[in-house]
């Protein structure tokens, strides 16, 4: 048995109680231990004499508590706890503000480590709130206990549960010293010697225990050799399931690939309302040479809001019902379904097609017509939520289906596509840009589509960012425009905790807005709770011009086209997440009118609310605001769910790490070509790889 799979019980000092606790933080075996990585290195080789300290300076001091207790202040419920520590050269003050609890944690004459900055206070020189560990207290532990402990580079861990950074760097030093000295290693010689990494015994030792020569910066930053090898053995093994997923599906055979003659191009053309864009030129032929192989076609559409994506949907969706196939089109929203049926029906109007629009909203006895045209084939092109891939809609030979708008369900969908025996074609297009290395993860088996072009004629959007008090400037700026014609969004958030308090704030503003502010124009409210046919009588309304002024939630997040709104404004705008602000900024700007994106802000900002604001005032790129996206939020936020298809990472960090996940790559597809390699490393991932990162049944 492999000794890494070995229950942390049967490590020395572990009982069933301590095992249990561990467990309780998600460690049950001596691999699990070992990859729970130090969250940072102290360099404890030698301790700084308490006479030699500076102010200012981050200090690592060991010494004896001489006394110490907690110190009430003058300020009720605000307590001080006090210590004094001291070394062979002098005695030095310590304070911790408000955690009364550390008097059960240290007592006189226990000998401990300090680490903290030296601050220069009127009380004289004092260390504050430093971090710190008990080497030896009154119980009997072994004097070479200090060796792991300290005189070294020591690893601290994060402290969970039960477990401390001191018992976790014992447990793991025992653990090192029973494991054998060879251990099972995943990483094929070849790969490792093409990478330089090390072996991954040793890494496992040294990332724990670094030698004394090693950079304490390089190991604070995760890139000592230990780090890399392990990370990358990470990413690698994520990778080869991604790139297997990929071959799997390479293997199927769609109903039938598409024929493109002259025919079929005059056809697709006349449809066309405008010129497309090199962009759209680049992608529509993508699209159409993975629609004439006889592979199914798996592929994300990226392109940023406005950049006119629909058409380009549209154009394959031309050439697969040109072929005899019908098309499936998935939207979000209904309001989004319902938005593309009708741009995508005036489209087409010339043409033989026959259209439909299926929703959750489509009466049953509708719905069962729709079901059978699609089963008969009659009808040859379905736009609807993905609600229409689920309840029991079949089609005669279903060769295409596009999903709008949707990171979050794409995958899902196209597996739901699988499970009824379906392999069309499928084209993910989602105006989130992804920043490559969270492609390369989430969308590591679809092959991707850029479009950055935006069409002609698009005036840049003007953004400004306006604290609440300005709020006077910012209803001025939006009368002048109605007043001028054009028309504006008003968008409010909504929290799902505080819904209904949201709800009611929206709907008090619309009553504001309508009578108090713009009386002489038409406001309409429109918010998720409202009926179906409500909804789709205020957005077609507000299509048409009808209203003015559009207060909304943000159902209105995605898709909706109205190109003679100018004004964008978003209400507690630091309340939205970077991306979602920038979707909604690209509901403005899509006619030849300039447009305005007015951020309404309660201050004062929080630091991560000042960047975003800044973010969407600084550029209107969206690949650089999902950059910045991702750099403020951090992966497992960007997308939200675990539902999103994040992969669970012990190790390695997709932002910090972007480099290694693409050489992973690299390697895992080189590996799969190798035939001396290919059949144990398929056996790995079919063993491990869904339990190891947790995306079961996403493939
Ligand atoms: P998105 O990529 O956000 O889905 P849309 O497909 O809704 O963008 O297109 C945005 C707007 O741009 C629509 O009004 C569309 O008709 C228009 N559009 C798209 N492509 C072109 C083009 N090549 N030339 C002119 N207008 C275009
Ligand atoms: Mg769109």
């Amino acid at each position: 048995m492999d000794p890494l799979q070995s229950c942390l019980q049967y490590l020395k000092g572990v009982g069933p109680r301590r095992a249990a606790d561990l467990q309780r933080v998600g460690l049950s075996t001596i691999e699990d231990l070992l990859y729970r990585f130090p969250i940072r290195y102290e360099d404890r080789a030698g301790f700084q004499t308490i006479a030699s300290l500076k102010p200012g300076v981050a200090a690592s001091i060991a010494g004896e508590v001489v006394s110490c207790g907690v110190r009430p202040t003058r300020r009720p419920r605000f307590k001080i706890f006090e210590m004094l520590v001291r070394d062979r050269t002098g005695s030095l003050r310590a304070i911790w503000f408000n955690q009364p609890f550390l008097q059960d944690v240290f007592r006189a004459h226990q000998r401990i480590i300090l680490f903290g900055r030296l601050e220069l206070t009127p009380h004289g020189l004092q260390l504050q709130n430093p971090q710190y560990e008990i080497l030896r207290g009154d119980e009997d532990e072994s004097e070479d206990e200090e060796t792991v402990h300290t005189g070294r580079i020591v690893p601290v861990y994060e402290k969970t549960g039960q477990l401390t950074t001191k018992m976790q760097r014992t447990l793991v030093f025992q653990a090192l010293q029973q494991l054998p000295d060879e251990v099972f290693d995943p990483l094929p010689a070849p790969v490792r010697a093409r990478e330089r990494l090390i072996d991954r015994r040793p890494a496992l030792e040294l990332v724990h225990f670094p030698p004394a020569d090693a950079s304490i910066d390089d190991l604070n930053r995760f890139r000592s050799p230990a780090h890399r090898r392990l990370i990358f053995e990470e990413f690698f093994l994520f990778q080869l399931g991604i790139v297997l997923r990929r071959r799997r599906a390479d293997t199927e055979r769609k109903p039938r690939p598409v024929v493109v003659t002259d025919a079929t191009r005059d056809a697709v053309r006349c449809v066309l309302p405008f010129r497309l864009t090199g962009d759209q030129k680049t992608v529509v032929r993508q699209i159409v040479e993975d629609m004439k192989r006889p592979q199914p076609m798996n592929r994300l559409l990226q392109g940023d809001v406005g950049s006119g994506k629909t058409i380009v949907a549209l154009m394959a969706a031309l050439v697969a019902m040109e072929n005899g196939l019908q098309v499936a089109f998935m939207a979000p929203t209904e309001i989004l379904a319902e938005q593309h049926f009708i741009n995508i029906r005036r489209l087409m109007e010339a043409s033989r097609f026959r259209l439909t629009l299926l929703t959750g909203a489509t009466p049953a006895k509708k719905r069962r017509e729709i079901a059978a045209e699609l089963a008969s084939g009659s009808t040859h092109m379905v736009i609807g939520t993905h609600a229409l891939v689920q309840e029991g809609v079949s089609f005669r030979e279903l060769g295409l289906a596009i999903i709008d708008e949707q990171h979050r369900f794409g995958v899902l969908q196209r597996a739901t596509l699988r499970q009824k025996g379906l392999h069309p074609d499928v084209l993910v297009m989602t105006a989130t840009p992804i920043p490559r290395t969270l492609a390369l993860t989430t969308y590591g088996d679809l092959d991707v589509s850029v479009m950055r072009e935006m069409p002609p004629g698009r005036q840049p959007i003007s953004t400004a960012a306006k604290p609440e008090s300005r709020r006077d400037d910012v209803y001025r700026f939006v009368r002048q425009q109605l007043e001028a014609g054009r028309q504006a969004y008003i968008v409010y958030p909504l929290v799902e905790e505080s819904a209904k308090v949201d709800l009611k704030a929206a709907t008090e503003m619309a009553d504001h807005l309508a009578q108090d502010v713009f009386p002489e124009f038409r406001v309409a409210l429109l918010h998720g709770r409202l009926k179906q046919d409500v909804k789709d009588r205020v957005m077609g309304a507000f299509v048409r011009g009808e209203y003015q002024v559009l207060v909304s939630t943000t159902v209105i997040e995605v898709g909706v086209d109205v190109p003679n709104a100018t004004v964008m404004v978003i209400e507690h705008a630091e309340r939205f997440g970077l991306s979602q602000l920038h979707q909604l900024r690209g509901r403005v700007g899509r006619g030849a009118h300039k447009s305005y994106c007015l951020l309404l802000y309660q201050a004062p900002l929080s630091e991560q609310g000042r960047e975003r604001l800044k973010a969407l005032t600084d550029t209107t790129d969206g690949f650089e605001i999902a950059e910045r996206d991702l750099a403020l939020r951090g992966p497992g936020d960007f997308f939200g769910t675990r539902q999103s298809g994040m992969p669970t990472l012990r190790v390695g960090d997709l932002l910090r790490d972007h480099g290694l996940m693409e050489e992973a790559r690299r390697e895992a597809v080189a590996a799969l070509d190798d035939p001396a390699l290919a059949v144990s490393l398929g056996a790995l991932v079919n063993t491990t790889w869904e339990q190891r990162f947790g995306l079961v049944g996403v493939g």
